[in-house]
């Protein structure tokens, strides 16, 4: 599998970037571990900075990883 798909390298970004993007959320779609791969990401956000994960691009995931930063604060 090209791993670029799920890691684009540096300098590919906007509508390429998009579309290797839409090719692995594809593929994570039919994959039996997203729930998991998508936990570990949000989860992990010191070994989780980029890439899809769990069918989620990098910016998802910092959005969740923002938002149970700011839940972990109120507690
Ligand atoms: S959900 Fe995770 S393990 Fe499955 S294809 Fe996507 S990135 Fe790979």
């Amino acid at each position: 599998m090209d791993t670029d798909l799920f890691f684009p390298p540096a300098g590919i970004s906007g509508e390429r970037k998009y579309e290797l993007e839409r090719i692995a959320v594809n593929i994570c779609n039919s994959c039996t571990v997203i729930d998991e791969c998508l936990e570990f990401a949000v989860g992990n956000p010191q070994l989780v900075a980029a890439g899809v994960w769990g069918g989620k691009t990098d910016d998802e995931i910092q959005k969740m990883q923002r938002r149970r930063k700011r839940r972990g604060r109120r507690k």
